[in-house]
């Protein structure tokens, strides 16, 4: 797949990074084909993740590397970064304010989606919003045993005696419970398990992260 849109969403392929664009926002993301040539000239803010559910505000200029999973900015010209391989990088928009999380099954334990709903209701317009889910690993691939699936009761799916979770799912009706349109969330077609020869996965052995960016100009 080189390209795919929906209602709201167009992705393409150039040099190994699909790109989205919506509003004035740019939406980026790195494939294993990536050469690893920076294409912004904007300076890329990148934070210690730790699997949390801590968001940060980054203004423009701001030198940090901080711990925490997911930040956001009003202002236009910072690139926030988020790096992954199976988690989900997930971007949410407004046509004034950009946020990006790093979504693994802790992190969205911990609440780190309901936390960046509340921020973005109380600094951004949570109805007009869009979101965009980047590639991760997909209810056909996440398996998981009783101990993570305790926690999310409704997006688990047993198959042949095992347990997945579709944290999929779990992400996105956190967004149409806070009133976001269906037609305003996207999700990436490809599962990162399934198409390691596009992604990487840390399930599969990978030490290389998918790098995902937004950027307001
Ligand atoms: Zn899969």
């Amino acid at each position: 797949m080189e390209s795919a849109r929906s209602n709201n969403f167009r992705i393409r392929l150039s040099e190994g990074i699909f790109y989205s664009n919506f509003y004035n926002i740019k939406i980026s993301i790195t494939t294993k084909l990536w050469d690893g040539i920076y294409p912004f000239n904007s300076r890329i803010h990148s934070l210690k993740q730790v699997h949390g559910e801590r968001i940060i505000e980054v203004k423009k200029g701001s030198l940090f590397k901080k711990e925490g999973d997911g930040f956001f900015t009003s202002d236009k010209g910072v690139v926030l970064e988020v790096k992954t391989a199976d988690c989900f990088p997930v971007f949410i928009s407004d046509k004034n304010l950009i946020m990006l999380l790093h979504v693994g099954w802790r992190g969205a334990k911990k609440g780190i989606v309901e936390k960046g709903i509340k921020i973005f209701q109380e600094r951004g317009n949570i109805k007009d919003a869009r979101v965009f889910l980047g590639p991760g690993i997909k209810k056909c691939c996440y398996e998981i045993k009783e101990d993570v699936a305790k926690f999310f009761e409704e997006f688990i799916e047993k198959r042949d005696k095992k347990i997945y979770l579709d944290l999929e799912k779990f992400i996105i009706d956190k967004f149409l419970n806070a009133g976001l349109k269906k037609e305003n969330i996207f999700s990436f077609p490809h599962c990162t398990s399934c198409r390691n020869d596009l992604f990487y996965s840390h399930r599969k052995g990978d030490r290389g992260r998918i790098r995902a960016w937004i950027l307001k100009e």
